[in-house]
């Protein structure tokens, strides 16, 4: 059985840029219960709080009830449910999933994958978080997930084809340039010797969802304001204005002069000549990763 393919290929309902990665996280979750705990089937009511947290943690701004994987992921074949009553899940519905004593686990083939192959777990865990997620948040989803992705013999899960990499530090560069070697958001351009550090190539657009690597789709970000912008907490307005989530809460006189301070703030760069963000990836931000509603600009 081609698990590999089967993984990498989860049925979407979104179309056409959308975000839907309830199945991908609820894989991933169960990969983490593998790990720890191989054979133990999860009921539906006792896993739907951590699943409605990731949900809303790492899916889309609407919200979206942890039951429709729970249900829908059996059809992909990696996957099975059952309740009290025999094999079968019952349907999609909260009510019936939890009266039912509905309990799912990973197919019973995959197990016996994952149990003979020590290295497929890491594989599918990584295909998972980078068809759905950007880089700077596979750390973060991993320990939401409970999943230890630095296996137990001390060798690390190869990180990705070759050329993959390549790409990526060619862009990179490019960013870098374009943006002068500094954060486009808070002008941040430290650099350790001749070599910029803390700096990084971010994907407005991402690209596991056909952003482009291209200028079109990248600013040059220091690494907070980077995870901040993945994570939906700052964005950019159509004026390519630094927009900030009215969800985010910060006190300290770092979050307002990091974060809260940049409402309204006009990008820094690109250097003249270098194409800047396109509207269209900006609109694919806004509406697929940006939290909730921005802030309005403190009047000074
Ligand atoms: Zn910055």
């Amino acid at each position: 059985m081609d698990w590999i393919g089967r993984v990498g290929n989860l049925r979407q309902w979104a179309q056409n840029g959308a975000r839907a990665p309830h199945k991908p996280l609820l894989m991933l979750y169960a990969l983490g219960r593998f790990q720890r705990q191989p054979q133990r089937p999860m009921r539906y009511s006792e896993i739907e709080h951590d699943l409605s947290e990731l949900l809303q943690d790492y899916g889309p701004t609407h919200r979206t009830s942890p039951s429709y994987p729970f249900h829908h992921l059996v059809s992909d074949g990696v996957w099975e449910v059952r309740t009290d009553g025999g094999d079968g899940s019952p349907g999609s519905g909260v009510r019936v999933l939890r009266e039912s004593g509905a309990q799912g686990q990973l197919a019973a083939g995959l197990r016996g994958a994952l149990s003979a192959d020590p290295a497929l777990l890491g594989q599918l865990a990584h295909l998972l978080l980078d068809r759905h997620f950007p880089p700077s948040l596979h750390p973060d989803i991993a320990a939401a997930v409970g999943l230890d992705l630095e296996p137990a013999d001390g060798t690390r899960v190869a990180a990705g084809p070759v050329p993959g990499r390549r790409r990526a530090a060619e862009l990179r560069r490019q960013v870098l340039i374009a943006y002068e070697y500094r954060c486009a958001f808070c002008g941040f351009d430290g650099s350790l010797g001749r070599v910029p550090v803390g700096l990084e190539a971010a994907h407005v657009q991402w690209w596991a969802f056909r952003g482009p690597d291209d200028l079109a789709n990248c600013l040059c970000l220091c690494s907070l304001h980077h995870k901040l912008f993945d994570r939906g907490v700052l964005g950019l307005d159509s004026g390519r204005r630094i927009t900030v989530s009215r969800e985010f809460v910060g006190q300290s006189r770092a979050a307002r002069e990091q974060v809260l301070g940049l409402t309204g703030r006009a990008l820094i760069g690109p250097q003249q000549g270098s194409a800047r963000v396109s509207p269209v990836h900006i609109t694919w931000h806004s509406a697929q990763v940006f939290r909730g509603e921005p802030r309005v600009p403190e009047c000074v």
